[in-house]
């Protein structure tokens, strides 16, 4: 892992958004600016075509093969940025973002990719890798935390299938068009939607259903667009949803968010689009009228903030009067380093956004290759946040999203001659157990809450037997 210095602030470059558009973000588009440059088009690179991107060249073909047969298994597609802006070739393989993007032939167990490797080497047909693929797929936990059956909404006794409501106040919602990413990271655990493993798809087209949920529900004050990623959507379609939302003020819905990882992947769809810029006049539409816009942003490295584009991507974002607030993973291979998450909370902090959360690799995919195990992360954690200032400290972690909450890791704590764990939930299926502080037995290795035991002879951990109630009750729901 590349070591970078806590104390290297933006000042590693000099650009200023307003010079460049003559003096006005409102006034001039930044289409004028950009057109002439033909990086601006959006390329798509899969396994079918990957062997074009002309810095590829510097891979032995072991390695491309290693990327086809990881590739047959998990989603890989990535695009001309990415690939000319953000990975460092002269540090390939080892570069972060190469490994984000690119399949690694570690990411999967040994005997599932000695398996993939044969069937690719003696030329098997499509159906047969096919075939094989899934097999392997269904072995990596493809849906975790119970996203499947226990946190599908119900309307007038009829499931809704694009939208998932675990905690009280957010209703996530996955428009269909929004279910794919202008390229994929290899660490996501949305992957079983991007390779099509049936039963897994989250689709909605349903702009009144979702608006009919919020009204049977008072409680709920946010709304979370996710996917896939919503912003790759063409401005109309995404108009689709937001315009009826927002044209039927409920009273309750106070917060419209969205996930996404374009400012990195692609910034260009804030800036020279064929319809940037009414993706960003719909925007400003939805900030004044007077509900919050967060725009949840995702970015797994400082590397991701440094190009010029993305830059004024965020700032143009931010102009329209949303938030952005930051989220990762820490991740082994990417960014298991405190002093490179200090510098991307301060960077981010610099660009006027919000760091949120600090997750931790959930149990599924390529977890063995990604996890960092839950005391090194809070160390990390703990290490980076007292290198930056308040502003950082917005941030929460690390916390892992299993199937009762997202759990924080506080941290690790002796008492009476025990080493423990202590954790809290920061979400929980029950809001009762939010901040009720809980302990297991010390672990060094442990990735994932299941790892672990409870301290002090308990049992179970306080939440359980709620928990297993929660399993039976949706259980009988569903049956
Ligand atoms: C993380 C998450 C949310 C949002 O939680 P916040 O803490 O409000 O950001 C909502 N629903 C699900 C299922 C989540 O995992
Ligand atoms: S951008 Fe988000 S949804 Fe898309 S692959 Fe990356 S982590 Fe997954």
């Amino acid at each position: 892992m590349e070591a970078l210095d806590s104390g290297a602030r933006l000042n590693a470059y000099s650009f200023n958004y307003n010079e460049i558009l003559g003096g006005s973000i409102m006034s001039t588009s930044p289409k004028k600016i950009f057109t002439r440059i033909d990086s601006t088009r959006y390329t798509a690179y899969n396994l079918g075509n990957f062997r074009e991107i002309p810095q590829i060249a510097r891979l032995s073909e072991e390695q491309l093969f290693e990327i086809e047969v990881v590739g047959r298994v998990l989603p890989f597609k990535t695009n001309n940025f990415v690939v000319d802006k953000l990975i460092d070739w002269d540090k390939v393989p080892d570069d972060p973002m190469f490994v984000l993007t690119f399949p690694q032939r570690e990411m999967l167990l040994p005997h599932h990719y000695e398996e993939m490797a044969r069937l690719v080497k003696a030329g098997e047909s499509s159906s047969v890798i096919r075939e094989a693929a899934d097999r392997i797929r269904l072995e990596l936990n493809p849906h975790p935390a119970g996203q499947l059956d226990l946190n599908v909404p119900y309307l007038d006794g009829k499931p809704l299938h694009g939208m998932q409501h675990k905690y009280r106040e957010t209703v996530l919602f996955f428009p269909s068009p929004g279910q794919t990413c202008h390229a994929y990271c290899t660490f996501c655990f949305r992957w079983p939607q991007f390779v099509g493993l049936s039963g897994l798809k989250f689709a909605s087209r349903e702009a009144e259903q979702l608006v009919a949920y919020l009204k049977a529900h008072p409680e709920v004050t946010d709304v979370l667009f996710t996917g896939g990623d919503p912003l790759l959507m063409s401005a109309r379609r995404l108009a689709d949803y937001l315009e009826p939302l927002i044209a039927a003020e409920l009273p309750n819905l106070r917060h419209i968010r969205i996930g996404t990882k374009a400012l990195s992947y692609w910034p260009y769809r804030f800036l020279t689009d064929a319809d940037s810029d009414h993706i960003v006049s719909l925007l400003r539409k939805v900030a004044a009228s007077g509900k919050h816009l967060a725009i949840m942003a995702h970015f797994n490295h400082p590397r991701e903030l440094e190009p010029q584009e993305v830059q004024q991507a965020i700032q143009r974002l931010r102009s329209t009067g949303a938030v952005i607030r930051t989220q990762s993973p820490v991740l082994r291979h990417i960014n298991d380093d405190p002093a490179l998450w200090a510098r991307m909370w301060n960077m981010q902090v610099d660009l006027g956004c919000v760091p949120y959360y600090m997750f931790l690799a959930r149990d599924t995919g390529a977890q063995h290759y990604f996890a960092v195990p839950l005391v090194r992360a809070w160390e990390i954690f703990r290490e980076a946040y007292q290198r930056v200032s308040g502003l950082g400290r917005t941030v929460r972690g690390p916390s892992m999203s299993t199937c009762p909450g997202k759990v924080q890791v506080l941290g690790v704590a002796e008492t009476k001659g025990e080493k423990v764990i202590t954790m809290r939930f920061l979400q929980g299926r029950n809001p009762d157990w939010i901040h009720r502080p809980f302990f297991a037995e010390y672990d060094d290795k442990a990735t994932w809450l299941d790892e672990l035991k409870p301290a002090f002879g308990q049992p179970r951990f306080f939440f359980e037997e709620e928990l297993d109630r929660i399993y039976r009750e949706s259980a009988f729901a569903s049956s």
